[in-house]
């Protein structure tokens, strides 16, 4: 049953054109570290994830490839689902969009939105670009024109197709968008609500000789534009549960979605027209679009052409998952454009993770053992407040700032937090002071001190870097409970317990290292 419990989430349905690249990566990590932080919080995820997979651009590169369409399909999202379980992604649902129970949903919604009469057949004429599946506001009378996005010539179409009636919608949609909660970041609902002003157009739905595409109930020679059919996956991703693949199970499926996380080049689509089809066919529409930014390498735009897309697969052979994961997380404001830069990576990797967090655990567990037995030490005095409220604090920003998907802020707090602790220790020197047996106490109780600040460090890393955060906390000999609020409290630590000899946490990468 729903319950407030449940948080539903969705990274888009990747388009099997290409394989994966970084960019969908970026946008899986951050749902991950979403739907590991709601987790974490107490809720009940459904993180879903998937593919989009008709259409005329895949029937033709499908061609050019000598393949059939279904083969190119198979071939590329089996790549997406092995990256994902190669990342360790925490998906629960992986949808397809030519899964049969797929054109069941399509045919539901479908019904119900030609119900509402929502649905009437007219001429689309216009110059048409394949790469984005889309009608261009182009003049007739143009000379070959040419999509500004592909750079490839557009093609003149004169069709019968299916419209959906989105000018009946304008009103709602209008209050949609300017309303608080729905499109984030707010420079990106601004850009919608202009669009919105100039007045919504009804959409062609259907096409006629496209072949791969799902076929229209009731029209012969009309398959569903591929947008139509991929939103719906959504739907079809929900109603994965084990039960029947009916519109009325939804509500009680985990619909509707709570967060659609996008990039922002198909942001109109999810917040103009994906909200007005679930109006018209009788849904609830999604709580809140988040639309990210682009990511540039070097500054430059990445692309085939240009020889320059980055593997995420090659990415992660040769540094694992949790530079990966921190890069992109930290350096990057979610929402925001974000630049990939060889030389930032690996500065951030050495300086915030080896040097940082790994120095402060590995030259704290060494004292620890030394002084105490290969344990953590007694407790008899109370230690200075400082690194304790510093602690908790950092706990309350931590989670304030997950809350608001800003991970940059939340990675910076738990840097900081790992610099104050080091500083700690400096000033302290326990190192001098435990050549006196009269300080035996105090220093007891400043390594217990910067030991627990480093478990806490450990548990607030759990959604972002869940790998080195299982790796610190071994090390730590503290087994994290399931939801981290019963972890996030000062002096969970268990005083005499043996600490294992610590190793690094994380190789420091080469400087020299091309990425
Ligand atoms: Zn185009």
């Amino acid at each position: 049953m729903l319950t407030n419990h449940l948080f539903t989430i969705t990274t888009p349905l990747y388009y099997v054109n290409d394989r994966p690249h970084l960019g969908s990566c970026y946008t899986t990590i951050a749902c991950d570290a979403i739907s590991r932080f709601k987790r974490l919080e107490g809720k009940e995820v459904i993180f879903i994830t998937g593919v989009d997979e008709h259409g005329q651009k895949i029937q033709r590169t499908a061609e050019s490839n000598s393949i059939s369409a279904e083969e190119h399909c198979n071939n590329i999202s089996s790549k997406y689902s092995e990256l994902w379980n190669t990342l360790n992604i925490t998906y629960d649902r992986f949808v397809r969009t030519t899964d049969a129970n797929h054109q069941n949903v399509v045919n539901q919604f479908f019904n119900n939105v030609k119900k509402s009469g929502d649905i009437y057949m007219g001429n689309q004429k216009g110059w048409y670009c394949v790469g984005c599946e889309e009608f261009k506001d182009i003049s007739e009378n143009t000379e070959r024109p040419q999509c500004d996005i592909h750079k490839k010539d557009l093609e003149w179409r004169n069709e019968e197709n299916l419209f959906f009636r989105l000018s009946k919608y304008q009103t709602k949609i209008e209050q949609l968008v300017t309303s608080n909660d729905f499109i984030h970041p707010i420079s990106r609902r601004n850009e919608i609500i202009k669009f919105v002003s100039k007045g919504l157009k009804d959409f062609s739905i259907s096409r006629v000789n496209v072949t791969w595409g799902l076929p229209v109930p009731g029209y012969d020679g009309h398959t569903f534009y591929v947008w139509f059919d991929a939103l719906l996956g959504y739907l079809t991703a929900t109603l994965n549960n084990g039960g029947e693949y009916k519109l009325e199970q939804l509500e009680r499926s985990g619909w509707p979605a709570d967060l659609h996380v996008i990039g922002k080049d198909i942001l109109r689509f999810h917040a103009i027209y994906w909200p007005a089809m679930c109006m018209s066919a009788g849904i609830d529409i999604p709580t809140r679009i988040y639309g990210h930014g682009f990511l540039t390498r070097e500054g430059n735009k990445m692309g085939k052409s240009l020889g320059n897309v980055l593997n995420p697969l090659t990415l992660y052979e040769l540094v694992g998952i949790d530079p990966i994961r921190w890069y992109l997380l930290r350096d990057i404001n979610f929402g925001f454009d974000g630049d990939f830069q060889n030389k930032r990576f690996i500065d951030l990797i050495n300086n915030d993770l080896a040097n940082t967090i790994g120095n402060l655990l590995n030259r704290t567990i060494t004292m620890s053992r030394k002084w105490f037995n290969n344990k953590v030490p007694i407790v008899t005095v109370n230690g200075n407040e400082l690194i304790k409220s510093k602690s908790v604090h950092t706990i309350n920003i931590v989670r304030k700032e997950l809350d608001r998907y800003n991970f940059l802020k939340a990675s910076e707090g738990i840097i900081e937090l790992a610099k104050q602790s080091n500083i700690y220790l400096n000033d302290n020197a326990p190192w001098v002071a435990i050549k006196n047996d009269e300080n035996y106490d105090e220093v007891s109780a400043c390594i217990y001190d910067v030991l627990e600040s480093t478990r806490i460090i450990g548990i607030l890393l759990q959604p972002l870097l869940p790998n080195l955060s299982s790796i610190m906390l071994k090390q730590l000999s503290y087994s994290p409970e399931k939801v981290w609020a019963n972890d996030l409290v000062w002096g969970k630590l268990e005083q005499d317990i043996e600490l294992p000899t610590p190793k690094p946490i994380i190789n420091r990468l080469d400087t020299n290292i091309e990425i």
